[in-house]
C-alpha cells in the first residue's frame, strides 16, 4: 500500500533516499597507523598523515578494504573490482588536508539491496546506489570555551563506508526500518557497532514529496542526524514543510538544512553544492585499486549468515512464524541466546518464555542479553521441567522469580519449596472428593446446569494443594467424578 500524505491540494508521496556513513572497526585508520579507539583524549591518536605534514604520503590500510567488500557482499550488490580514490576538495577547520580521499566516479562497491521488515510483517526491497570508502574528518568542538573553538583530530582519517541507497524509501517508518536494517546486518557481520550515540552510525537524509506518478522534484538534504528518532522526526517535517510552500505557490530551493533537535525543526543550512564545486580528482597519492575475482569469492565463502537468512532458517527449522522469527534475529545475541536454550526443546516454548517473563524481567532489571536474568541453561532446565510435567506452567513462573532472585537452579527450588507436580490420580481424587463433599450445594447447582462452577471446583482443589495439581489430569478426573455423582443424582435428585 502506498503511504500518501494528506496536504490542500490533494495526496502527497514522500521520497527519501539516505547516505549512511558508518565507521569501519579497524584498529588503524584507513591510510594510516594511527588507533582508532573513541573516547581516547583528545590529539593523542594523530599520525603525520592525520594532519597532512608536506611530503605525507598515505597507504591504503588493507582491512578496511575487505570490510567494505564483506559489506558489499552483504548488501548482495555488485563488487567492482576497480576501483579509484579520489580528492573531493573543501577547506574546513578540521580537514587539515583540504581535501577528503573519498571514492567518487569509481566505488568500490555498486548496486544492492536491503530488505526491511514491516510491523505488518510484510517486507519491503530498498535499493543500494553504491558503497564507497573514505576517510573521516576531525571534530570541531565549540562547546569547550566561550569564545575560542577547538580542534579534536582523533578522528581524522578513520575509516568509513557511505551507503547510498536509492530514493526508494516512502515513509519515516520506512526510513527507521530501513537504517535500522542496515546496522543489524554491519553488526552481524562485524564491520561497525552500530552505535549512533557514539557517531559510529550518521545519517544524511534526502527528502522530496509529489504528486502521484510524477517525476522526482527537488530535494533538501538534512546532514548529520545521530539519532534513530531524530530521522524520522527531521523526514516527517520537512516533508510537511515542503508542501506547505508547493501549496502556497512557493518553490523549493536544492539545499543542505540541519535538524535542531529542540523545536523539531529543519533549518537551513546553506545552498547545495552540486558535485563540481567539489573538483574531484584521481588523488595522485594512490594507484587504483585492483581485486582480482579470486579474493572477493575466498571473502565471500567466509562470510557469516546474515539476519535474512537466519530469519528464513528460524522460520524453516524452528517452524517459528515470521514474527516471532523477525523479533529474535534483530539483535545478534538474542538470536544466539534463543539458539544455545531451543537445541533439543520446543522451540515455540522457549521463544514465549523469552518474549515473556524472560523479556520483561530484563526489562524491570534494565539487563541486556549479555548479562541475562538467568543463564541459558537455567532457562533451558525450567522450560524441560514444564515438559516433563515436572511442575505446572504457573508454578514455573514463580520458579523462574524465585530464580532471579537467589541464583539457584530450578530444580533445587523444585526441591526446597517442595514444588514437584502431583500427577499420582489416587492423589488427586482425594483432594477432588474433599472439595467436592464441603460444596454440595455448588454440585447441585452445576447439575441444574451452572456449567462454569466447574471452574471453580478447579480452582478450589488448586487453591487446596497450593497449585501444584496437574491441570490436565486434574480436569480428567473432576469430570469422571462429577459424571458418576450425576448418575446418582438423577436417580435421587438428592446427593445426600
Ligand atoms: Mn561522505
Amino acid at each position: 500500500m502506498t503511504h500518501v500524505i494528506q496536504g490542500n491540494t490533494g495526496d502527497w508521496e514522500l521520497v527519501v533516499g539516505i547516505e549512511v556513513h558508518a565507521q569501519i572497526i579497524s584498529k588503524s585508520k584507513l591510510f594510516s597507523g594511527s588507533a582508532t579507539n573513541f573516547g581516547a583524549d583528545p590529539n593523542t591518536q594523530v599520525s603525520l598523515i592525520d594532519v597532512a605534514f608536506p611530503g605525507m604520503l598515505p597507504v591504503i590500510n588493507e582491512h578496511c578494504i575487505e570490510q567494505a567488500i564483506r559489506t558489499g557482499l552483504a548488501l548482495k550488490a555488485k563488487i567492482n573490482l576497480t576501483s579509484v580514490f579520489a580528492r573531493k576538495n573543501y577547506f574546513y577547520a578540521d580537514l587539515p588536508q583540504g581535501y577528503q580521499i573519498s571514492q567518487y566516479e569509481y566505488p568500490i562497491v555498486g548496486n544492492g539491496n536491503v530488505v526491511i521488515d514491516m510491523h505488518d510483517g510484510s517486507t519491503r526491497v530498498i535499493g543500494i546506489e553504491r558503497l564507497h570508502l573514505e576517510q573521516d574528518a576531525g571534530k570541531s568542538l565549540h562547546d569547550q570555551h566561550h569564545s575560542k573553538s577547538f580542534i579534536d583530530l582523533n578522528r581524522s582519517g578513520i575509516a568509513l563506508m557511505e551507503i547510498v541507497s536509492k530514493p526508494d524509501i516512502r515513509s519515516s517508518e520506512e526510513a527507521i526500518n530501513y537504517v535500522t536494517k542496515l546496522c543489524l546486518i554491519l553488526q552481524y557481520i562485524g564491520v561497525c557497532n552500530g552505535n549512533m550515540s557514539e557517531g559510529s552510525i550518521r545519517c544524511d537524509v534526502n527528502v522530496s514529496v509529489r504528486k502521484h506518478n510524477e517525476a522526482y522534484r527537488t530535494r533538501a538534504e538534512i546532514k548529520n542526524i545521530n539519532s534513530i528518532r531524530f530521522m524520522s522526526q527531521a523526514i516527517d517535517y520537512e516533508a510537511r514543510r515542503q508542501i506547505d510552500a508547493y501549496e502556497r505557490g512557493l518553490q523549493i530551493r536544492q539545499e543542505t538544512r540541519l535538524f535542531d533537535p529542540k523545536n523539531g525543526e529543519t533549518r537551513s543550512m546553506r545552498s547545495k553544492e552540486n558535485a563540481n564545486d567539489y573538483r574531484y580528482f584521481p588523488d595522485p597519492d594512490l594507484l587504483p585499486l585492483t581485486l582480482t575475482q579470486k579474493y572477493v569469492d575466498a571473502i565471500k565463502e567466509k562470510l557469516p549468515e546474515l539476519p535474512d537468512e537466519r530469519k528464513k532458517r528460524f522460520i524453516d527449522n524452528y517452524k517459528l512464524s515470521s514474527y516471532d522469527a523477525c523479533l529474535l534475529v534483530a539483535e545478534q545475541s538474542v538470536a544466539d541466546f534463543f539458539e544455545s536454550v531451543a537445541k533439543g526443546r520446543d522451540p515455540k516454548m522457549v521463544c514465549n518464555w523469552m518474549m515473556g517473563d524472560f523479556a520483561s524481567a530484563m526489562k524491570r532489571m534494565t539487563r541486556t542479553i549479555d548479562n541475562p536474568p538467568v543463564s541459558a541453561d537455567n532457562l533451558g532446565e525450567l522450560i524441560d521441567l514444564i515438559y516433563k510435567n515436572t511442575i505446572s506452567g504457573h508454578i514455573a513462573k514463580e520458579v523462574f522469580l524465585t530464580m532471579i532472585e537467589t541464583g539457584k537452579t530450578p530444580t533445587e527450588i523444585v526441591i526446597e519449596k517442595e514444588l514437584k507436580q502431583v500427577t499420582d490420580s489416587d492423589v488427586i481424587e482425594v483432594s477432588v472428593d474433599s472439595i467436592l463433599e464441603s460444596n454440595t450445594n455448588k454440585v447441585i447447582e452445576y447439575f441444574n446446569g451452572k456449567d462454569k462452577l466447574f471452574g471453580f471446583f478447579v480452582g478450589q482443589v488448586m487453591k487446596a494443594t497450593n497449585g501444584k495439581i496437574n491441570p490436565v489430569i486434574l480436569n480428567e478426573i473432576l469430570k469422571k467424578r462429577l459424571e458418576s455423582l450425576k448418575v446418582l443424582f438423577n436417580e435421587d435428585n438428592d446427593l445426600l
